[in-house]
């Protein structure tokens, strides 16, 4: 997208006028015009996100519910979003994050589906220390939080999305490139349209094609390690309880679903992965079976088996002049405790907030004011559950006898520590620290 601008320091009004995006912008600087000769825009909107995976569709939901003029852009197809085997995942919705989707109303549709974790137990290899945490012990008798299949997530996201008369759900398109000026951002689509909007949300992805076109560095490692994630049918109920089971090439994680059903995370050498997930059926049902124990009866692997590489990404800015990062696009953890998502929902009770108490008082949403309050608010979680989930892989997945003995020291600590036990499992709930007002369970 090209357009000429021959100032840098230029303050511009009244642009977004009767909901028009002029285009033309002007003023007089050194006594001579600055003038901008945009290209056609198509379309306006006070929000644009890039990205309608879970985190976007969220963020776009929760904005055009309180009346912003919301547009989500996608390049995939939302039918093959809501296929059965579309990515084979389920999430751990810690009970913060299904406080959000409480407050927008969203949780009707999702709570049939939606198993309630009570209890977690995490054990160490062949060490009989367990530390066990039971939602009992916080009094309040609510659950640690739920096991939810992405693919109901997202049907109930797409649904509520398509009903909203101020949000624009369109997919497939994708953003092809944003142009900013004082006033707002122009963003270019894959048909050719343009859309104009105050502030543009990138929420697309860990790759980020809008975060590396803005120059925003990131720290970042790939983990050995793949995630092999499918699901098992078993004789036995769960009772709510979900397992980690940390085994020397990573974290073996049983979440429990509705019904018999769990769901596996189960991290691997990545060289094993490769191998493991081309296996004939029997042969990775044996694999699953000698790693899952006998604790629920007999089991049968059910749905598709896929593999994702694991990975570190911290961007190092959350900002740019009108762009927001939120969810992936921003930060990338192991999924060894399953907070990636949770992160992700709290960056969008966060940023929503924000972005409409400006507009209720007629601010501007995309104003860099905004937008440092945004990354002031939510760096500091992402780089703590960054740093907690490389230091339990690297300390749990590892044979090593000094290291096995320290850990199990802490597993044994923490589990006869009740206070220090109940800080960690309202963190694991998503509960500790500013939390938005969404997250407490308030409208916006
Ligand atoms: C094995 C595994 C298990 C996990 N388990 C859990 C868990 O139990 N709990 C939890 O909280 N988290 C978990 N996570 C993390 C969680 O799945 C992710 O954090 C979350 O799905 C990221 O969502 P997102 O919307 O930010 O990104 P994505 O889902 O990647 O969505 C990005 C979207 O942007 C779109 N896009 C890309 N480029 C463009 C463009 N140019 N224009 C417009 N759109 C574009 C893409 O098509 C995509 O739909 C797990 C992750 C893994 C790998």
């Amino acid at each position: 997208m090209v357009w000429t601008k021959r100032r840098q320091d230029y303050v511009t009004a009244g642009l977004f006028e009767s909901g028009s995006f002029l285009r033309r912008c002007s003023r007089e600087v050194d006594s001579r015009p600055v003038v901008f000769h945009l290209p056609a825009v198509t379309k306006d909107a006070e929000l644009l996100i890039a990205g309608g995976g879970l985190t976007g569709l969220l963020l776009g939901i929760a904005c055009a519910s309180a009346g912003l003029a919301v547009t989500i852009v996608d390049p995939e197809d939302p039918s093959a979003m809501l296929r059965q085997g579309f990515d084979g995942r389920s999430s751990a919705i810690a009970y913060g994050s299904s406080q959000v989707l409480k407050a927008l109303g969203l949780w009707p549709e999702i709570a049939a589906e939606a198993q309630p974790i009570l209890e977690i137990r995490i054990a160490d290899h062949e060490s009989p220390q367990i530390l066990h945490y039971d939602h009992r012990d916080l009094g309040n008798h609510a659950p640690l939080g739920y096991i939810v299949e992405n693919r109901v997530l997202r049907r109930a996201l797409i649904e509520r999305a398509r009903s909203l008369p101020s949000l624009d759900f369109s997919a497939p398109l994708a953003v092809r490139g944003v142009g900013t000026l004082c006033f707002g951002a122009v963003a270019a689509l894959s048909d050719g349209r343009r859309v104009a909007a105050r502030l543009v949300a990138a929420a697309d992805g860990q790759a980020s094609p809008l975060r590396r076109a803005a120059g925003i560095r990131t720290v970042e490692w790939r983990y050995r390690q793949t995630g092999i994630v499918t699901a098992v049918r078993h004789k036995r109920p769960h009772h709510g309880i979900a397992v980690e089971h940390f085994l020397p090439a990573g974290p073996f994680a049983i979440l429990p679903m509705t019904g018999n059903r769990s769901s596996i995370v189960w991290t691997e050498r990545a060289e094993l992965a490769r191998r493991l997930i081309a296996l004939p059926d029997s042969a990775f049902a044996a694999e699953v079976a000698v790693r899952f124990g006998d604790f629920l009866g007999p089991i049968e692997p059910i749905g598709p088996r896929r593999a994702y590489p694991l990975a570190l990404m911290l961007a190092q800015r959350y900002v740019a002049p009108r762009l927001v990062l939120v969810g992936e696009a921003a930060h990338l953890i192991h999924p060894i405790a399953g907070q990636g998502l949770n992160l992700g929902i709290r960056d969008v009770a966060a940023l929503a907030e924000l972005v409409i108490d400006t507009r209720r008082l007629g601010l501007d949403i995309g104003e860099e004011r905004v937008l440092r309050r945004y990354e002031k608010w939510r760096r500091f979680d992402a780089l703590v559950l960054a740093v907690v989930t490389d230091g339990l892989n690297r300390m749990f997945s590892n044979a090593i006898v000094p290291l096995r003995l320290v850990r199990d020291f802490g597993l044994a600590a923490v589990d006869h520590l009740p206070p220090l036990k109940r800080l960690l499992m309202r963190d694991a709930m998503g509960l500790v620290g500013d939390l938005p007002r969404l997250v407490r369970g308030e409208p916006l």
